[in-house]
């Protein structure tokens, strides 16, 4: 029902394809400078002028944002919509049709949205059901942020992302790598082609050890150099950035010499792991927030499989200190929450965190615009409030700057031109 209601509300709010936005506050993701009392206009799903003052036009919708703070529609790097995590995670896939696991991400999509994250990256889920999520927002079948999906992450026999760690012996098999599991050159070239076959947009690979695999180390490095080669070289034939999962020194050093594009989660970096990712570019993408919610769930008895608990109590806490210590080196920092591991629609918990770590506020909405589009290669289009770009366009009903726990209070959301939310 409240898709419903959302649905016409936003048919009837896009009636008209002109909107004049006149913001109190903006901050429009380019400048460190908030800008004051100024109207953007819109037509079709573009941006097409920013103008100071409230301007009203003859033709189209006004809309009033004269008392809340007006910025790009936010961009989370990290999350899986086709999980939420809770006790059942790892039984679910036994119950659970592919359809109702569908179904329940429908709503992931929705929240995320809602809470003026127009843009995502979609990093690893199951049956591709990311892919799919994506095409039925773009035909407009369902709503939800953009999405741009790795499908199916790449990992090692029994690595982070072999989608049959931990099941009994005649339910393991042999999976391969249209499953997403490599074991040489041959097999990562294949895997990675086979994702561009898939529909993907980008490439996730699990470069060590995880907290939530049925595995015992959320560490140890799990690919070779040549295995990381064949699979980012093969990716950026295709046009695919590489997003890699690492916790451990080890195998993120191998990543960023394989030329991965991101890090995730980073918990165990070093001076000279944050060297050479300066020097290649290489992004970090904290998610920070993952961190302190297995922390604090590693405390509640029997949530997690035993395996998993004491990785979650000893990894999940120290990814804030990482990522001060990243910060600090300056390295490229994009904004991600691993959402699913966390609930969705929490994301501005990030924020919080970020600050907490000692970003300012602006550098972390930053994170989330302008900084997340040039990790996804779409800076001509998203992350900015700028004549030409897509009309991304979210607003808070208090000032981040102050508080940035008034990210939690998203009061306007504009994706591509349509209005999807607009509180009175
Ligand atoms: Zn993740």
């Amino acid at each position: 029902m409240k898709h419903l209601i959302y649905f016409l509300f936003a048919l009837q709010l896009g009636a008209t394809d002109q909107f004049w936005i006149q913001c109190g506050s903006l901050i429009d993701g380019q400048s460190d400078k908030v800008i004051h009392q100024v109207t953007i206009r819109t037509e079709g799903d573009r941006i097409v002028d920013i103008i100071p003052g409230y301007v009203q036009g003859k033709s189209g919708q006004t809309i009033d944002l004269r008392s809340a703070t007006v910025m790009p529609g936010l961009i989370d790097m990290h999350v899986h919509l086709s999980m939420e995590m809770s006790p059942q995670s790892y039984t679910e896939r036994f119950f659970f049709e592919q359809a109702e696991i569908a179904f329940r991400s429908v709503q992931a999509a929705e929240k995320t949205l809602m809470a003026g994250f127009t843009t995502v990256r979609n990093l690893g889920d199951r049956d591709n059901i990311s892919i799919s999520m994506r095409k039925s927002i773009e035909r407009g079948w369902i709503i939800g942020p953009r999405i741009f999906s790795a499908g199916k992450s790449i990992a090692t026999t029994g690595g982070h992302a072999d989608p049959t760690n931990g099941l009994k012996s005649d339910l393991k098999g042999d999976p391969g790598p249209i499953d997403g599991v490599v074991n040489s050159i041959e097999d990562g070239r294949k895997a990675v082609r086979q994702r561009y076959k898939d529909g993907a947009d980008l490439i996730k690979i699990t470069a060590t050890g995880g907290v939530l695999s049925m595995a015992k180390s959320g560490m140890n490095p799990q690919f070779l150099p040549e295995e990381l080669d064949s699979i980012v070289q093969t990716a950026h034939d295709y046009g695919f950035k590489v997003a890699a999962h690492a916790h451990g020194t080890e195998g993120m050093k191998r990543a960023v010499l394989a030329g991965v594009d991101s890090i995730e989660h980073g918990t165990y970096l070093t001076d000279e792991v944050l060297t050479l990712m300066k020097e290649r570019g290489t992004w970090l993408v904290p998610t920070i927030l993952a961190g302190a919610t297995v922390a604090e769930l590693a405390e509640i008895d029997g949530y997690f499989p035993e395996i998993v608990r004491p990785k979650a109590a000893t990894i999940g806490p120290i990814m804030l200190g990482s990522f001060s210590k990243a910060y600090q080196s300056g390295v490229n920092i994009a904004f991600g929450t691993d959402s699913g591991v966390s609930r969705h629609g929490d994301n501005w918990k990030e924020f919080e965190l970020m600050v907490s770590g000692g970003m300012s506020q602006m550098e972390a909405i930053q994170s989330a615009t302008k900084k997340a589009a040039e990790l996804l290669g779409q800076e001509s289009l998203l992350g900015t409030i700028e004549t030409g770009k897509l009309a991304d366009i979210v607003a808070v009903a208090n000032n981040p700057l102050e508080d940035i726990r008034a990210m939690n209070h998203v009061i306007f959301v504009m994706k591509a031109g349509k209005v999807f939310k607009q509180d009175p």
